[in-house]
């Protein structure tokens, strides 16, 4: 297919209202449109959805979208309702869904006007839905947060592994994966997985030059010391990372004691305090959330003016994603990182119980967190080197942006260091 450059912009601006692409978008698209196999890597926020609707809106048939969380699923398509109405329309199907709502979605498919269908990997796999899809007209299968598929991902999902073989089923589609996850490991799975070494591969810079990496040794002070840090900065807002729902109760508490408007949020809350705690932090009612790793996905406010780690993540992917929430909006971006190699060793317990693969896994995911917490290096340049990306920690953009290049270690500190590695 050739698409006239003016159409593609034309329909950019009508059906989105953009006048530009973003980053790699426009070349994306094309390959989308070309029937190609692509895989799109780019960091939160980056504008993957774009990469596949608009595709989808110009071509005939309809798009099935893969995604993990139903909650993510509505939102996208309540947002793509409000913007293509004229342009055909977006669809869920999953288990949420009456006899009734499954046929309508069912019809709608059939008649040709749902150009995206969003569904969830296990209800993919259904034989039902497999039978009917490959009656109809599918113009290509995207596979969004396609590192799900990946042991070596932050949120391995075992249902992503059989989608290739459904796809199969289904028809001989393009298939485009999307993920913000940005290791080689997980990459070659990706394309390995879904059976796409041909793939076109589009990978955006996942340098945040605006946010600001500290790692500070944890003592005994811990909680003073966060306690200082967030009376500097009385009124804006930040996320604290905890590993256990009893930490998170306990330093929620202690920062309410001092002053400080936080509220805690763990899965081991109830559904409704957990949305009341998340809401009153979106609408500025609470300065600070204390949170384990429940909190976060899908989660986009853009004004987050520093994360802090009371306990280091168990990936450098994990906490590329979890610092990643502080300034979305360009702006400052303080992510702070409490680190005791005691954390480390409880983290490697954690594991004792896992299968050996399992373990081996882990254990080589930390001592990636171990490098990067002792280095005295550019933390940037360590982040990005994890990701397979080649920064400049001289000039590149954020250079001077951490503890390490603000505030070098002298010359005998970092040989201890190294004596102690
Ligand atoms: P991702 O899935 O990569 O995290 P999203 O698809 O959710 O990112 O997009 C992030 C934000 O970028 C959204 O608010 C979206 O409206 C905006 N966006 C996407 N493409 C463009 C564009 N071409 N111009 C302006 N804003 C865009
Ligand atoms: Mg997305």
């Amino acid at each position: 297919m050739n698409i006239e450059q003016s159409d593609l912009y034309g329909s950019l601006k009508k059906i989105f209202g953009f006048n530009q692409f973003k980053g790699l978008q426009e070349d994306v698209v094309n390959s989308i449109l070309n029937n190609e196999n692509t895989f799109v890597i780019m960091p939160t926020g980056g504008g993957k959805s774009l990469c596949y609707q608009l595709p989808a809106l110009m071509k005939e048939g309809t798009a099935i979208v893969v995604s993990p969380l139903i909650a993510l699923m509505k939102n996208q398509v309540d947002a793509i309702r409000g913007i293509s109405e004229d342009h055909g329309i977006a669809h869920v199907l999953n288990s949420s869904l009456n006899k009734s709502e499954v046929a309508q979605v069912k019809a709608d498919i059939e008649s040709g006007i749902t150009k995206l269908l969003y569904v969830a990997p296990e209800s993919l796999i259904k034989e039902e839905y497999v039978e009917f899809l490959r009656k109809q007209k599918i113009s290509f299968v995207a596979i969004d947060e396609a590192h799900c598929i990946s042991e070596w991902g932050h949120d391995f999902r075992p249902e992503y592994r059989n989608l290739r073989n459904i796809i199969k089923q289904i028809d001989n589609v393009p298939i485009i994966g999307l993920t913000a996850t940005a290791t080689e490991k997980v990459q070659e799975d990706i394309l390995k997985t879904l059976g796409m070494s041909d793939a076109n591969v589009f990978k955006a810079s996942f340098n945040r030059a605006n946010l600001f990496y500290e790692v500070r040794p944890k003592t005994k002070d811990v909680e003073k010391d966060i306690i200082r840090f967030i009376k500097k900065r009385i009124g804006k807002t930040g996320i604290i990372y905890c590993l256990s729902r009893k930490k998170v109760e306990e330093i929620a508490q202690v920062l309410q004691v001092n002053g400080i408007n936080a509220l805690p949020y763990h899965a081991g809350l109830d559904a409704k305090t957990r949305a009341k705690h998340q809401d009153m932090f979106l609408m500025e009612d609470c300065d600070v959330i204390v949170a384990t790793i429940a909190f976060g996905m899908g989660i986009d406010k853009p004004d987050v003016r520093y994360v802090i780690h009371h306990d280091i993540p168990k990936s450098l992917e994990s906490y590329y994603q979890e610092t990643g929430r502080a300034g979305r909006d360009g702006g400052e971006g303080y992510c702070l990182t409490f680190y005791s190699y005691k954390d480390i060793e409880k983290l490697e317990k954690f594991m004792a119980n896992k299968p050996v693969a399992e373990q081996e896994v882990g254990h080589a995911l930390l001592q990636e967190v171990v490098g990067y917490a002792e280095t005295s290096m550019n933390r940037r340049k360590y982040i990005l080197h994890y990701f397979g990306e080649e920064f400049d920690a001289v000039n590149g953009e954020g250079a001077d942006m951490d503890d390490n290049m603000r505030n070098p270690k002298k010359k005998h500190e970092a040989t201890n260091e190294v004596v102690i590695l």
